[in-house]
């Protein structure tokens, strides 16, 4: 796959918005940053963004919407919340809230959380995207971990030609830094990530000072703490084979069927299944027991997920 830099005409859009469909990967231009778009609601589209990327970890990535009321169909919204999207969006403010009963965003692509970060972008040609496909779209920034954030397509086109089949082209970004982060889950909004938009601004318009992360016990920083699901479980890694009284999450055919990540040994479908079985094995079980997972590919990533859980942080 070689990608091609495209003019974000009506058919290209639609071209764009069939290739999420089926799950793959789209460069969009956004005001902040250039984001690599998958459907939000498909964990194995999440997977090869991942994958493309090259994260050695599962952070929860941030949903796109084109709407208000997109977005609340994905997040219980509290007044405050709802007062800083009436004020900031469309534009580069991200907002946490809880997760709605009714939210597509799958659990791969909110890192196991009960939370989900929205933002509603102000570029034309992503919110056109949006409109074109009709869902949420995770969109983390299109470069390999690690790489500094692009601002135009062609450094997109550097780090991820291979990857990716579509680069929307929308010139240079207007801001090319990224969202500011906001946390509205507690009892005040605390700031997780600053970014594009001031913190005054943001004051102003709420009418409250913000939390910073070292505020509030248990928040330390972005994508620690708060921002990972912990298990109730105990969980025991690189286990062969499982304890009587353990549940087991297995990877490959020498394991049973039963809370396997992935029967055929593949590291991206066991990457789109981490959540969801963990979740359910955790339902059960006092102790878990972990096959051992190769330490390849997105297995890096699954592996750090797993020892954090085991941390029980
Ligand atoms: P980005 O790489 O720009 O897509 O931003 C992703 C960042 O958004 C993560 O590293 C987290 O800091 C933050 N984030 C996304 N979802 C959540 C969430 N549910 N709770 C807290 N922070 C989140
Ligand atoms: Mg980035």
């Amino acid at each position: 796959m070689t990608a091609t830099i495209v003019p974000p005409t009506p058919d290209i859009l639609a071209r764009a918005a069939d290739i999420l469909r089926i799950g793959g990967l789209v460069a969009m231009p956004t005001e902040t940053v250039y984001g690599l778009a998958c459907d939000a609601a498909n964990p194995d589209a999440v997977a090869g963004l991942y994958e493309a990327k090259g994260r050695p970890r599962f952070n929860p990535l941030i949903a796109h919407v084109a709407s208000q009321a997109m977005a609340e169909r994905e997040a219980v919204f509290t007044p405050l919340a709802a007062k800083a999207a009436e004020c900031f969006w469309p534009g580069p403010l991200t907002i946490v809230l809880p997760v709605a009963r009714t939210a597509s965003v799958c659990d791969l692509a909110r890192a196991g959380l009960d939370t989900v970060a929205l933002r509603r972008p102000v570029h034309p040609v992503a919110q056109a995207l949006l409109d074109a496909f009709g869902g949420p779209l995770v969109a983390p920034s299109a470069n390999k971990s690690g790489h500094v954030s692009p601002t135009t397509p062609e450094h997109v086109r550097t780090d991820l030609a291979d990857r990716i089949a579509l680069i929307l082209d929308g010139g240079p970004c207007a801001i090319g830094i990224e969202s500011t982060i906001l946390d509205f889950t507690g009892n005040t909004p605390v700031l997780l990530r600053a970014g594009a938009l001031g913190t005054a601004e943001l004051e102003d318009c709420l009418g409250v000072v913000l939390a910073r992360p070292s505020d509030s016990a248990g928040i330390t920083a972005p994508g620690q703490m708060k921002s990972h699901y912990a298990p109730r479980a105990a969980l025991r890694l690189n286990a062969a084979t499982p304890m009587s009284g353990e549940g087991y999450l297995g990877f490959g055919d020498h394991c049973p069927r039963e809370g396997n990540l992935s029967p055929k040994g593949d590291l991206a479908e066991a990457a789109a299944n981490l959540f969801a079985i963990l979740r359910a094995l955790d339902a059960r079980y006092e102790r878990i027991a972990v096959a051992p997972i190769p330490q390849t590919g997105l297995g890096e990533a699954i592996n750090d997920r797993l020892e954090r859980a085991a941390h029980r942080d």
